[in-house]
């Protein structure tokens, strides 16, 4: 992996939706690549503070609201192992 496929690919490693291989492969190459470390350091950082912004944005009660609204879309699925 080059500097240039890793720094595409930091934003998406910050969200936790690259792939166990990738960002393996991304963090072998940020560990030993000064310049992307830093890259990173700055999205991770900016992304923290994203959050924040986010969740004083969002009233208590809409996130209330919205984990409620989650719970109830996930039935309980009971697994009833048939070997029919
Ligand atoms: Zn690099």
């Amino acid at each position: 992996m080059n500097c240039k496929e890793v720094k595409s690919l930091l934003s998406e490693f910050c969200d936790k939706e690259l792939n166990q291989e990738k960002s393996e492969a991304l963090k072998k190459h940020v560990v030993s690549c000064s310049e992307c470390r830093n890259e990173y350091d700055s999205i991770s950082k900016m992304r923290k503070v994203l959050k924040k912004l986010k969740t004083y944005d969002i009233p208590h009660d809409c996130l209330k609201r919205m984990k409620n609204a989650k719970k109830g879309k996930i039935p309980s699925v009971h697994k009833k192992s048939s070997n029919s």
